[in-house]
């Protein structure tokens, strides 16, 4: 069952940003429309187009298809064709250096007053609060009404009015970025304040910068068109989208395609830039890209590639065979645990044990299909609890064993409990989650479970919020918490990790009891052979991904089979052991070098 060989996981080959573009079609062709624009706007002077501005008083208002003149002429007789594309020329040129003036500014001030923080932050926030108080095209048109009207002082307040949006996205990256390691580094190292924000900030700011930009720059297009059409922006005859449209507004009903057409070019302009713009946020930002920010599913995905039965008979308390568990990358799957069997009866303790990231978290929460999907799927195997395969239940049945028959318990309860509600009512709303009883009478359950926990005062603790506990009290409580339904299985994923030496000897010793008053099949999940060795009846040995080696553990502690065994047991020191211990953990050091 179990499979011994030690194939690294198929690596894929990472798509660059442009396949991920180019695979979202809605980008992909907001891409080919824009670079089309884009490629006639800037070819304009190269193009056979008769003037702009040159008026032809006899032949005003042509319909399109006239001859001559494709998409028929304006009031004054001028060429709609020439005027779209040298008009869209130049709402791109506007559009395209406001969103540079406000990208540059905004970020600056946002840099700043992250990094800075005290009253340089107050003080620029506090400007760009003022920005925002006013509704921001009244504000342009405020700006404009001061400076006079003209495209250069349209772009100006343009570019104003979208300096908050840059400056308030910027600071809470910067924040969030200034306190990392690396800038402690970069400031430890004696780098001035000036490198640190060039050199460490900016880098990892940059990718926020340039989505806000490309979400931006269309809606700035759209501004600047807006400012037009009041006759604040672009001044005859220079013609943008905005002026085309509002000068063509009196003949609205005479002569629509005047303003029909560049009302269709600025719709068509603007989408294709926030499809583009929407694409490359997607393709920058790592999460959106597994699909982690999409609300996460009830359950594990589940699309096994063999049926299994559905029934074992004569089966021991869990039965784990074959289990593949990957993650979904947008394209393919990449496995994080394969081809997993193993067997738990009632009353026993399996060791699961292997380094960080050896999918031992992945197997723990794969059995209860709480793996998080997207990006999670169960690719094949079973998992038979009392010999029911629950990876074929129904989703409801599932849910409902969840916490029943089978309870978790996790490394650090601090961020597993919640931090608002004395403990005693979480323990309660546990009980309450698959029992009918009154409220009291679950209050009653979660102080008695305090009290098998082995929580002295439990009826005063009760009322103790999570942060007024120990770490080993708050431990209790979890294991109270996994117990609250009386399950048959508990599995424990790395419960004592981030407890100290004495308390986790505590909290193990309470595992143990637990499980042979009432017949526990207990899967504990660690990195440690000591806690392995300490607790756990058989032993299964992970390293990546898969099961190499499981037996009992004084078999596999006596003589392991695979050279990852032998290491993982050689980082057990035992007491006063010294020199010895020294000597057996070096080679390891230096293996890991080479
Ligand atoms: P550990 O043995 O330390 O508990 P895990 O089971 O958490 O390890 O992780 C096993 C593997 O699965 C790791 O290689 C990890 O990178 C991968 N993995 C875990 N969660 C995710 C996720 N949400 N998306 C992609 N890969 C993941
Ligand atoms: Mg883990």
């Amino acid at each position: 069952m179990t499979d011994m060989s030690l194939t690294p996981p198929p690596s894929r080959k990472r798509r660059s940003n442009w396949q991920l573009l180019m695979a979202n079609r809605l980008a992909a062709a907001g891409l080919f429309i824009f670079g089309l624009i884009v490629l006639i706007a800037v070819l304009a002077p190269l193009l056979p187009l008769p003037d702009p501005n040159i008026t032809d008083q006899p032949n005003r208002l042509l319909p399109p298809l006239s001859e001559r003149h494709l998409l028929g002429t304006d009031h004054l007789g001028r060429d709609i064709v020439s005027r779209l594309i040298w008009g869209t020329q130049i709402s791109l040129i506007v559009g395209v250096s406001a969103t540079a003036l406000a990208a540059l500014f905004g970020s600056l001030i946002g840099l700043v007053a992250g990094y800075a923080r005290g009253a340089t932050d107050s003080i620029l926030m506090r400007f760009v609060d003022m920005l925002m108080a006013f509704p921001y095209i009244l504000l342009a048109i405020a700006i404009v009404a001061a400076l006079g009207p003209g495209l250069l002082n349209a772009l100006y307040a343009i570019s104003i009015v979208n300096i908050p949006f840059f400056a308030r996205n910027i600071r809470g990256v910067t924040v969030s970025i200034r306190n990392r390691e690396f800038v402690d580094a970069a400031r430890l190292s004696g780098k001035s304040h000036a490198a640190i924000l060039f050199t460490e900030v900016l880098p990892n700011v940059l990718p926020v910068i340039v989505i806000t930009m490309s979400t931006t720059v269309g809606w700035m297009i759209l501004e600047t068109a807006g400012l037009s059409f009041l006759g604040l922006g672009a001044q005859p005859p220079t013609a943008d989208l905005g002026s085309m449209l509002g000068q063509a507004r009196a003949q609205l009903f005479t002569a629509p395609h005047a303003s029909i057409i560049p009302g269709v070019m600025i719709f068509v302009l603007v989408m294709s830039i926030n499809l583009l713009g929407d694409g490359i946020r997607d393709v920058l930002d790592p999460r959106l890209r597994s699909g982690a920010l999409d609300r996460p599913m009830p359950v594990t995905r589940i699309d096994r590639r063999t049926t299994p039965p559905a029934k074992l008979t004569d089966a021991p308390a869990l039965v784990v065979d074959g289990l593949s568990t990957g993650f979904d990358t947008g394209d393919s799957i990449t496995p994080a645990v394969r081809d997993i069997s193993f067997r738990l009866g009632k009353g026993e303790c399996l060791g699961l044990i292997g380094e960080s990231g050896s999918g031992k978290s992945v197997t723990a929460l794969s059995l209860m299909g709480l793996v998080a999907s997207p990006p999670g799927v169960i690719t094949d195997g079973a998992v038979y609890i009392g010999g029911e395969d629950v990876l074929s239940l129904r989703e409801q049945q599932l849910i409902g064993l969840r916490g029943a028959r089978v309870a978790y318990v996790f490394q650090d309860p601090l961020t597993t409990l919640h931090p608002l509600f004395p403990v005693a009512e979480q323990i309660a709303e546990a009980v309450l989650a698959h029992n009918r009883v009154g409220k009291r009478a679950a209050m009653a359950r979660a102080i008695a479970l305090m009290n098998t926990v082995g929580i002295r005062d439990a009826e005063s603790r009760a009322k103790a919020y999570p942060h007024e506990l120990s770490g080993g009290q708050r431990q209790r409580i979890g294991i109270a918490m996994a117990l609250a339904n009386d399950p048959d299985i508990i599995i424990a994923d790395e419960p004592t990790t981030a407890l100290d030496v004495t308390v986790q000897a505590r909290i193990l010793e309470l595992l143990q009891d637990l499980r042979r008053e009432r017949g526990l099949a207990l899967l504990l999940i660690t990195h440690d052979f000591g806690v392995v060795a300490q607790v756990c009846d058989r032993v299964a040995v992970m390293k990546n991904g898969e099961i190499v080696e499981q037996g009992d553990t004084g078999t596999v502690l006596r003589a392991p089979q695979h050279d990852y065994t032998k290491r993982l047991i050689a980082c057990v020191p035992e007491l006063g052991e010294g020199h010895g211990f020294l000597d057996r953990v070096r080679p390891l050091f230096e293996e890991a070098r080479t």
